[in-house]
Formats: structure tokens, sequence, C-alpha cells
């Protein structure tokens, strides 16, 4: 299990609102090179590869998004019925092909 310090929370929240590492750089008032260390250290804990992958970890995982918070590592195995954003999408995608 892991779980995100105050910057990488605030980065997570930044990246679900689709922003790159310069624009979390300057909402947050960091390097941009540090914006991106942030980001791929926040990739090894989660054991993803990238930012897109880290995205898609943060909406499988939204309670990452809270303090004290600690989410599994790795991204669900799909489908998968655990109800997060990402997960739900998936599991309507796959009734609109079974219903085709
Ligand atoms: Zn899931």
């Amino acid at each position: 299990m892991i779980s995100f310090d105050r910057t990488e929370r605030e980065i997570a929240a930044l990246l679900w609102e689709a922003k790159d590492p310069k624009v979390i750089a300057g909402a947050l008032e960091i390097a941009v090179s540090t914006a991106y260390r942030r980001i791929d250290e926040m990739c090894e804990r989660a054991q993803v590869n990238g930012r897109h992958e880290l995205l898609l970890y943060i909406l499988q995982n939204p309670e990452c998004l809270l303090r004290g918070e600690k989410t599994p590592a790795g991204l669900h195995e799909q489908p998968c019925e655990c109800g997060s954003p990402y997960c739900l999408g998936g599991i309507m995608l796959l009734r609109r092909k079974i219903a085709a």
C-alpha cells in the first residue's frame, strides 16, 4: 500500500484536472524539473509507467487524493468492479459491447 504526501496529493489533483507538469510547477511554485521528479517518484511508488498511467491510477484510486489514505500499488485488472470512475467506465464499455 502507498500514500502520497501533501505536495504529491496536490500534484495528483492537478493531474486529475489534466494539467501538464509545467502548469503544475507554476501552480505549486516549484521548479519544472522538481515537478517532473516528483511525478516520476509517484509513478515508481504506484508501479505505473509515466504520468498518463499515473492519471489512470488516480482515477482508479481517488482516495489517494485524501490525506492519510493508503491505496494499493499497480493498476486494476479490467474489467474491475471496484466502482472507481475509471473502472465504472470500463464496465459500461463492456456492457455496450455485449449489447451491440
Ligand atoms: Zn477498479
